[in-house]
């Protein structure tokens, strides 16, 4: 047979990337764009289809022709639409229409013969799934003639030999070897395009035979072997082969190039990205396979070759199969017995059943193996049957089967004389309290396998991720460019200032975005993100008064559990923000322990006693946080970080000071005018520039705490009580029921005019000043003189004067708006924007 002077290129193009007849098109576009070099075609059948003939077969077998005919004509339907939509010429489109509805009739007869069986004969099953293959390549075969490149169906009978076990047959290599040159060569050397449905080809005994669920891969290297191929690209719907499995580990990444032997062993152990076999066919071949994004075919993906050195890392990539059962042989007979291990896996061979995790526990006392839950039963029965001797002997003393387990395999070639793997597996396990039931280093050393608990597969997943840092492998792009993930605890005015802040954030390198919102009834969370119209809608709701509790997908929480709960789901650089006013430096703990890095608009936490501010910031050393704190001081004006530039450009800071409510400097410099006190206050809370009970900002204790934190800055070391705070609430005032207070405020009016007079005899106004060292905190009402810069401060502004070594005659003033859920939310804004700058 002549061969091209090209070898060719096999595609595959998995069922997400035959969705529908857009996807179809886009397919065809990315076959044209490789042409002319010989290309071979492989397709899966359209998402879903494969499932929805399972589902046909099954309905068929209950004998409900009704529902059969309606799950077949659904299926018709989708085919024909797609058809329609590809192929704009009326005669090719009515045949194809025609073959099409060819196929669902033959269908709904072959799976009416199931009705009432006991089960379904694997040898139907696989005809009636094999349907959806047919179509999709029948589909890409026309689409690609009217868009004018030469295309060919190829029968995969006519070309894939298989044995004859049907739904999981294994290929003969040389037969099919034989058959694709003598049908595909002459396809080739026409320059046309070979299309060849996935999945499955013909038994010995002439029937259809499936290669098993996810089977087109196969099909691919299969023909790429026979035909030999330059290289084989797997078109998905991710970005190529990952670390993990992305719907599990939210942070994986694409792993550029993988040894053959690495893939092999990612998908033997249930990397559902790859047929568990499709690498054999190519061992030793020197073919390089890429795993490919379908959404973005100018990306390379993965390759993998056996050109691949074991890199830096020594671990790779995991992945995990759930579904197995655990089955320990145990026995005192055992120790020092030769083949009995040998004698158990005989066993188990002779019934086909697969062992996918061996250990020995080093006393020999027992062996312990993983094989799938559905041949559990089967397989201790043969056990029993082999051992009975020495069962009833008591040398051995029984076989236990475990269910409900999942086997998390962690792979890479470097891990072959790298120590501490199995170790760094452990621990990461063990900080995370997860149970590990058995653990086997794969005679190739080039995987280690743990079983857990299925439950705690996705945990452990995360875990042993993180803890070899896979989300670093190198030159690995990110699924998601760059991506922070923001917890919002605290959703009143300045978190939902923030939310509409955020959607209008623009950095294309960067995607932010709002995970969860938490309050004090509860939270809602989405590990995809919230979107800003879902999160718009939720603020709009608890602007009407709602809790978050009560809303859609709201779960009632305290706020600890909210916050543990998130944690379980490994965000992606997690942030958690706080927007309340409450006391929760136990929460902040929380975070910063889980990962997270903190954004604070509260005061109060590090406004705390010495001993709980010290704690939050030493855990955050520890674990490699950052607590970023600037709206805690004068709302949006960078205060916090004017003073951190200045002291790292090797300033001292000696002394703070100015004005830093801007409620309270509101009401003094209304006073100041010659305005009643109450009048002032009634005001300053019309204008929103008070806490709803105004006494919490004339108490001076919002300006105690803001000034608490500059001065442990400077390294101040005491605690708030101890600093001396002016309230311009009387003792009278404290007890008072707000209404009261409120009616009661004409009484303090000559007061402060008698203040205020006499600070003009003085040529001064009066102001709330804040002034901080490293030795004392005061804050209280000063008279300052008209011309000096406090005085000029008019409303709600804030000033902040800075005395350091350099600014010393001449300080340095920053002045702003300090006080406004928007500014403050700007402030929160800033600083998630730095953790995100790195
Ligand atoms: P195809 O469309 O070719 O049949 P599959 O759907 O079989 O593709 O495989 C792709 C899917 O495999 C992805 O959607 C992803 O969820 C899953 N997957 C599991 N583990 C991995 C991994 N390590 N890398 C990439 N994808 C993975
Ligand atoms: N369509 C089959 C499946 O869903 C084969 C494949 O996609 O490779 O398993
Ligand atoms: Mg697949």
């Amino acid at each position: 047979m002549p061969r091209p002077r090209r070898a060719p290129h096999v595609h595959k193009f998995g069922g997400a990337s035959l969705a529908d007849s857009a996807a179809v098109q886009r397919a065809v576009e990315i076959i044209q764009s490789h042409r002319p070099e010989p290309t071979v075609v492989v397709v899966s059948a359209m998402a879903g289809v494969t499932d929805a003939l399972v589902a046909v077969a099954r309905q068929a077998r209950g004998g409900d022709k009704g529902a059969l005919g309606s799950l077949i004509e659904q299926l018709r339907t989708r085919h024909e639409e797609a058809a329609t939509a590809l192929l704009p010429e009326l005669p090719t489109r009515a045949s194809m229409i025609s073959r099409i509805a060819l196929a669902f009739q033959e269908l709904e007869a072959v799976a009416w013969e199931l009705r009432g069986l006991p089960e379904i004969p694997a040898r139907i099953l696989d005809q009636v799934v094999s349907r959806g293959e047919q179509l999709s390549a029948l589909l890409v075969a026309a689409s690609l003639e009217v868009s004018g490149t030469r295309a060919e169906y190829v029968d995969a009978l006519d070309v894939i030999v298989t044995d004859d076990t049907f739904g999981q047959a294994s290929p003969d290599f040389a037969a099919t070897d034989r058959n694709a040159a003598a049908a595909i060569m002459p396809i080739l050397a026409r320059k046309a395009v070979p299309v060849i449905p996935g999945f499955f080809g013909k038994s010995p005994s002439g029937n259809l035979a499936t290669l098993g669920r996810g089977g087109s891969d196969l099909t691919a290297t299969l023909l790429a072997r026979a035909l030999e191929a330059g290289r084989v690209s797997l078109w998905k719907d991710v970005p190529g082969l990952l670390t993990a499995d992305p719907r599990v580990v939210p942070d994986a990444r694409v792993i550029p190039k993988l040894h053959t032997r690495e893939a092999a062993e990612l998908a033997y152990y249930g990397a559902k990205v790859l047929h568990p076999r499709a690498l054999i066919p190519l061992t030793g071949r020197n073919i390089p396979i890429y795993v490919r994004p379908f959404e973005n075919p100018e990306s390379p993906g993965t390759e993998v070759s056996e050109q691949v050195p074991a890199g830096r890392f020594p671990v790779k990539a995991l992945t995990a199969a759930g579904g197995q059962a655990l089955i320990t042989v145990t026995g005192n007979g055992m120790l020092g017995v030769p083949g009995i291990a040998a004698r158990t896996f005989a066993a188990l061979h002779s019934r086909q059943i697969s062992v996918s995790l061996i250990s020995q526990a080093s006393s020999e006392h027992s062996i312990c193996f993983s094989v799938p839950e559905a041949f559990a039963v089967q397989a201790r029965d043969s056990l029993l049957e082999e051992f009975r001797e020495e069962i009833s002997h008591r040398e051995i003393d029984g076989v236990e089967v475990s269910p409900g387990m999942a086997t998390v395999a962690v792979v890479g070639l470097g891990m072959h004389g790298t120590p501490g793997v199995a170790a760094g597996v452990f621990s990461a396990l063990a900080a995370g309290d997860l149970n590990v039931v058995a653990i086997a280093q794969g005679s190739s050393e080039l995987n280690i396998s743990v079983v857990v608990a299925a439950a705690d597969a996705p945990e452990a997943q995360r875990r042993i991720h993180a803890a070899f840092r896979l989300s670093r492998i190198a030159g690995g792009s990110v699924i998601r460019p760059e991506q922070m993930e923001i917890v919002l605890l605290g959703f009143g005015q300045i978190g939902r200032a923030l939310s509409t802040l955020l959607s209008r954030v623009e950095r294309p390198a960067l995607s932010m975005r709002v995970a969860a919102v938490i309050d004090r009834s509860g939270f809602v969370f989405d590990p995809d993100g919230i979107s800003p119209r879902r999160l718009a809608a939720l603020a709009a709701e608890k602007g009407k008064g709602r809790r978050l509790a009560d809303l859609p997908k709201g779960q009632p929480a305290t706020t600890l559990e909210a916050v543990s709960h998130i944690a379980g789901y490994a965000l992606t650089r997690p942030v958690l923000v706080d927007l309340t006013a409450d006391d929760t430096a136990d929460v902040l703990e929380q975070a910063l322990t889980h990962g997270m890095d903190l954004v604070l608009a509260n005061k109060r936490p590090l406004a705390d006693r010495q001993e709980v501010s010290n704690a939050l910031w030493q855990t955050a050393r520890a674990r490699g946080r950052r607590i970023l704190h600037e709206a805690t001081v004068g709302a949006g004006l960078p205060i916090i970080d004017t003073y951190h530039k200045l002291v790292e450009s090797g300033d001292r800071v000696y002394r703070i000071e100015g004005l830093l409510s801007g409620t309270l400097g509101y009401v003094l410099s209304q006073v100041s005018d010659g305005i009643p006190f109450s009048k002032a206050v009634r005001t300053a809370m019309a204008k929103g520039y008070t806490e709803p009970d105004p006494r919490d900002d004339l108490s001076g204790m919002d300006v105690a705490r803001k000034a608490l934190i500059l001065a442990r800055l400077l390294g101040y070391p005491g605690e708030l009580s101890q600093s001396g705070v002016e309230s311009l609430v009387p003792d009278w005032g404290r007890t008072l029921s707000r209404e009261s207070f409120l009616d009661r405020l004409p009484e303090l009016d000559s007061y402060w005019k008698s203040r205020v007079d006499a600070a003009s005899v003085e040529n001064s106004v009066l102001r709330y000043v804040a002034s901080v060292t490293a030795d004392e905190v005061a804050v209280g009402v000063q008279a300052v003189s008209v011309t000096s810069a406090l005085a000029s401060i008019k409303g709600s502004d804030n000033q902040l004067v800075f005395i350091t070594e350099r600014y010393n005659t001449n300080p340095l003033v920053i002045t702003g708006p300090g006080a406004g859920a928007e500014v403050t939310a700007a402030g929160v804004l800033n600083d998630i924007l730095r953790l995100a700058g790195g």
